[in-house]
Parts: C-alpha cells; sequence; structure tokens
C-alpha cells in the first residue's frame, strides 16, 4: 500500500491497537481475534447469530474529505443500528477498508475513532481486508440473540401500533449543513445536527428490550415513510400515520418551517431511530420500558389491512408525497 508501510505493519499498528482489537483474554465471545486466518467466536447455546454488512463509499454515502474519526463512528453506528433493530447484542465486526493510499494521520484518526466507538459499544474488531482503491469502507457487524426471537420485518398484524424512537429529522438536515445549503444556525445547532449525522445512538437496549414486545421492526436508514413501507410490505399491510404525532427533533423545528420539518422526519434518512409495530395489549409495557431505559418512545399511528403508507394531517385528510425517501437505484 505504501513505500514507508506494509500491509502487516499497518494492521498492526492502527487496527490490532488496544480498545480497538478484540482481546480474547479479555472478552469470553472471542476466542481468537486478528491475526490468522479467520476469527473463531463462540456462541452461547440457545443463541443465533445475527450478521449484517454496510458499505459506505466517498461521495455517495459521506462527504469527501469527511472527518475520518467521526467518518469511523458512523461506519460503526450504522452497522450496530441493523443489529439493533434485530433485538441483537453486538459480539465484534470485521472491515473491509480501500484507500487510495496509507496516510498514517488520517489512519490514525479513524482507527481512535473507531476504537472509541468499538469500546462504547462493546463491539471489537475480529479481522477485515485491507486493499488499495477508492475510499470505501465495508463494515459487518456479528452479533447474538436468543433463537428464535429476533425482531423481523414480516411480523406486523392489522391493529397493532406504530412507533417510532427518539425524534427525526436532523441527520437530513444535517446535510444540508454539510453540503453548504444551510448556513445561517448558531454554533450550537450546528454541532446538534452534525452530531446527528455522524453519531447517530444506535437504539441497542431498545431493541433487545423489545424482542418478546414488538411484532415486528426496522431502523430507519432511508426515512420514516420509505422503511415502515418496508416493513408494511413484509408484513402484507398498510399503515395509517398521523403527521402531527411524528416526533420532530427540535434543533429542526427551530430551524426550518413546520412544513419543511414534517417532510425531512418523514422522508430524511440516515436517523437511525428504531420503528416497530406492537400490539395495543403492550401499551403500558412499552411505556414503562420506555421510561426504564430513558428512551423516548412515541407512538404514530397504527397497522390497517391494504398495502401503502399514508399520513393524515390534523384533519384526518391523507397528505401527498412526491419522495419516498432516498433511492440508490
Ligand atoms: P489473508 O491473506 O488471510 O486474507 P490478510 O493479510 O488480509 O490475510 O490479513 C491478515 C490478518 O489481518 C487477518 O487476521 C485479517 O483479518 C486482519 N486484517 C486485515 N485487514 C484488516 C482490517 N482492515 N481490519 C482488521 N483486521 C484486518
Ligand atoms: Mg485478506
Amino acid at each position: 500500500l505504501s513505500a514507508s508501510l506494509t500491509e502487516f505493519e499497518l494492521i498492526a499498528r492502527y487496527f490490532a491497537r488496544a480498545g480497538l482489537a478484540a482481546n480474547p483474554a479479555q472478552d469470553p465471545a472471542v476466542v481468537l481475534g486478528i491475526g490468522d486466518d479467520c476469527a473463531l467466536l463462540n456462541i452461547p447455546a440457545g443463541q443465533q447469530l445475527a450478521l449484517s454488512l454496510d458499505v459506505l463509499v466517498e461521495g455517495v454515502h459521506f462527504p469527501m474529505a469527511a472527518d475520518p474519526y467521526l467518518l469511523a463512528q458512523r461506519a460503526l453506528a450504522v452497522n450496530l443500528s441493523d443489529l439493533a433493530a434485530m433485538g441483537a447484542t453486538p459480539v465484534g465486526f470485521s472491515l473491509g477498508l480501500t484507500m487510495p493510499r496509507a496516510e498514517p494521520q488520517w489512519l490514525d484518526a479513524f482507527s481512535a475513532g473507531l476504537r472509541d466507538s468499538a469500546t462504547h459499544y462493546h463491539c471489537r474488531l475480529l479481522g477485515g481486508d485491507t486493499t488499495r482503491g477508492p475510499l470505501q469502507l465495508a463494515i459487518q457487524v456479528h452479533g447474538t440473540v436468543p433463537a428464535g426471537q429476533a425482531l423481523r420485518r414480516s411480523g406486523a398484524k392489522v391493529g397493532d401500533d406504530v412507533y417510532v424512537s427518539n425524534t427525526l429529522g436532523a441527520a437530513a438536515l444535517a446535510l444540508q449543513v454539510l453540503d453548504g445549503s444551510l448556513v445561517t444556525l448558531s454554533s450550537e445547532q450546528r454541532a446538534d445536527l452534525l452530531r446527528a449525522y455522524y453519531q447517530p445512538e444506535p437504539q441497542l437496549c431498545l431493541g433487545s428490550a423489545l424482542c418478546c414486545i414488538a411484532s415486528a421492526a426496522q431502523d430507519v436508514s432511508d426515512g420514516l415513510l420509505a422503511d415502515l413501507a418496508h416493513i408494511a410490505k413484509a408484513s402484507a399491510v398498510g399503515m395509517v400515520l398521523q403527521a402531527n404525532a411524528v416526533p420532530v427533533a427540535p434543533v429542526v423545528s427551530d430551524l426550518v418551517s413546520q412544513e419543511q420539518a414534517l417532510l425531512l422526519a418523514l422522508t430524511g434518512g440516515d436517523d437511525y431511530q428504531l420503528i416497530f409495530t406492537a400490539n395495543h395489549a403492550q401499551r403500558d409495557n412499552i411505556t414503562q420500558l420506555a421510561q426504564q431505559l430513558t428512551v423516548r418512545v412515541t407512538r404514530i399511528g397504527r397497522v390497517v389491512s391494504g398495502a401503502s403508507v399514508k399520513v393524515l394531517d390534523s384533519q384526518g385528510v391523507a397528505m401527498g408525497f412526491t419522495q419516498q425517501g432516498y433511492q440508490h437505484f
């Protein structure tokens, strides 16, 4: 990769570092980490392995010249969010890194961001592959979930309630800060928005607590409506949402019109909140759980027969949206 740094030195220096690399002496799930042909994991009896892979490409999924420390944190967080959406608990992750050249400063900041998130979420690096090419990060997370209890997209039933965690819209508005189209804001608002984009909090505790409670779940990556449509399709149901129940991030309400704020919350992506459905008999359980975990959980609608996801305004009239979240193709 570089005349001054061999591939093996690079891996040893930046990826096998303390706090980032899985350490079998400290982690009973890990039998063998970085350094051999494969990593080896223990899967406890009664648990299933949950896997998810995301590829992030410079210029497509993150801006050119993104801060490497924050980029690393975002890359791991969006993957952990997929585990959260299945109710799984992280065990570790693999990293496929392609980059044009080995820049020590970039690698140092990138691996420090990964290390801090790996430590925070108890999800350490198990192995990977490093090659030369355009900047791309592929992360595969590995988690465990009690056998048969994973939260799927396909379990929503007519009559269920529809919920979302925390608030929506901030990550989508952050993109307007990053592309320079939103410039009139305080440094605090700017920091709030960029945090939402670069450091989303995967809802791991909520996800695993929902295992015996929710009928279906997913995380919001493409946008609330687009992602609810995935649950609706997989479950062969429709949904009706109340526009005024959708929790918009306060920083978004402060910065744009009410109409714009709602549009961002409904169709903006990248928030990595959980959306889920549950039988109405679970309402008290869900309220209690949200209090225990200090997570805001909002009931935003219900599951109906049909195939579409409709949004009703305060008069009960269906609202039209041209854009159902972000589509890659
Ligand atoms: P192989 O030729 O068997 O694929 P490599 O030379 O690619 O082995 O990798 C050597 C070791 O370093 C392996 O254990 C691999 O998992 C690990 N590794 C390589 N790249 C990375 C990376 N980006 N992050 C973490 N571990 C890595
Ligand atoms: Mg390899």
